[in-house]
C-alpha cells in the first residue's frame, strides 16, 4: 500500500503486542497515520512504537488493558495529549479459552465475555465519546473497527464462549453504527479467518489443527495481509458512506 491514504489520522489500536495488532500498527502508520498502541506487555507496545519511530512513522506505545474502563480512559487520556483525539479506533485485543460447553469454568467463561465483548464496547465507547467531542459530525471523519471473528458465524467444538463473544461483537457493531450515524462515525466490523498468530498457539502444528486446515476448501490459513485493503478502506476517506457492516475475510474457510 503505497499511497498515504491516512495521512493526519490518528489511530489507536488495542491489543497491538502481537499477531493481528501489530501488523495493523505497522500497517496504518506506513500509509501515515499516527499511532496510539496499546495491550498489557508494556514492553512488547513500547518496542513496537520505537520500531514505526524509527522508520519515520509517529507512535505512542500505552499500557492498556480493555478489561478495565479506567485503563482505557486512561490511554485516550494519552493519545489525546501526544496526537489529538483519535480519529480511527480499532478494538482489537481478545482472547480464547477453549473448553466444550459442560467444562469450561464460569471464571473463564466471564474473562473472555470481559475481554472480547465488554473490552471492545468500552473502547469503542470511548472512541465515540471522543470523536463527538472533536467534532466529528462535522468532520465526519469517526471510524471505529471491531475485529469479531469467522466463529461468530460458525459452531465449533470448545468454541461456545469465544464464538459468542464474536457473535455479539458482530451485532453491536450493527448497534453502535446505528447509534452514531448521525454523529460523523462509521462502525464496522471485519471476521477475520483462521490467521497464524499467538491467540492458536501450536494447534495448527498439530495433527487435529493439521486436520482442520485439511478440511477447509482452500487447505490453507489466512494471510495476515488479506486483511489490509479492508483495514484501510475502513479507517479511510473511502468508506465514508458505509457504516454497519460486517464482513469475513476467511479464504473461504467459513463456506
Ligand atoms: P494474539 O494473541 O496474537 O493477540 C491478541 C492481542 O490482544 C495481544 O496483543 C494481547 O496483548 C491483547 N489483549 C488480550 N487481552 C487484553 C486485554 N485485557 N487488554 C488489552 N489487550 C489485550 O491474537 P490475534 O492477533 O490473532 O488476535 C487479535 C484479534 O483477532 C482478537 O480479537 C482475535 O479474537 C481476533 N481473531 C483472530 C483470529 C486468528 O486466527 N488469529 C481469527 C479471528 C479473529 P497483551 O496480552 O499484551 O495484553
Amino acid at each position: 500500500m503505497a499511497d498515504r491514504q491516512l495521512e493526519g489520522r490518528i489511530a489507536l489500536i488495542t491489543g497491538a503486542s502481537s499477531g493481528l495488532g501489530v501488523h495493523f500498527a505497522r500497517l496504518y502508520a506506513a500509509a501515515g497515520a499516527a499511532v496510539v498502541i496499546g495491550a498489557r506487555r508494556a514492553e512488547r507496545v513500547a518496542d513496537l512504537a520505537a520500531e514505526i519511530e524509527a522508520g519515520g512513522g509517529r507512535a505512542l506505545a500505552v499500557s492498556l488493558d480493555v478489561t478495565d474502563e479506567a485503563s482505557i480512559i486512561a490511554a485516550f487520556d494519552a493519545a489525546e495529549a501526544k496526537f489529538g483525539a483519535p480519529d480511527v479506533v480499532v478494538a482489537n485485543a481478545g482472547i480464547v479459552i477453549p473448553g466444550r460447553a459442560v467444562d469450561l469454568a464460569a471464571d473463564h467463561i466471564r474473562s473472555v465475555i470481559d475481554t472480547n465483548f465488554i473490552g471492545v464496547y468500552l473502547t469503542a465507547r470511548e472512541g465515540a465519546r471522543r470523536m463527538m467531542a472533536a467534532g466529528s459530525k462535522e468532520s465526519e471523519r469517526g471510524r471505529i473497527i471491531l475485529i469479531g471473528s469467522i466463529t461468530a458465524e460458525m459452531t465449533g467444538q470448545g468454541d461456545a464462549a469465544y464464538a459468542s463473544s464474536k457473535a455479539g461483537v458482530a451485532h453491536l457493531g450493527r448497534q453502535l453504527a446505528q447509534e452514531w450515524v448521525r454523529q460523523g462515525i462509521n462502525v464496522n466490523v471485519i471476521q477475520p479467518g483462521y490467521i497464524r498468530t499467538e491467540i492458536g498457539g501450536e494447534w495448527f502444528d498439530t495433527d487435529g489443527g493439521k486436520a482442520q486446515i485439511a478440511g477447509w476448501h482452500r487447505r490453507r490459513l489466512t494471510n495476515i495481509t488479506a486483511l489490509d485493503p479492508l483495514m484501510l478502506f475502513f479507517a479511510s476517506d473511502a468508506s465514508r458512506q458505509t457504516t454497519g457492516a460486517h464482513i469475513s475475510v476467511d479464504d473461504g474457510q467459513s463456506l
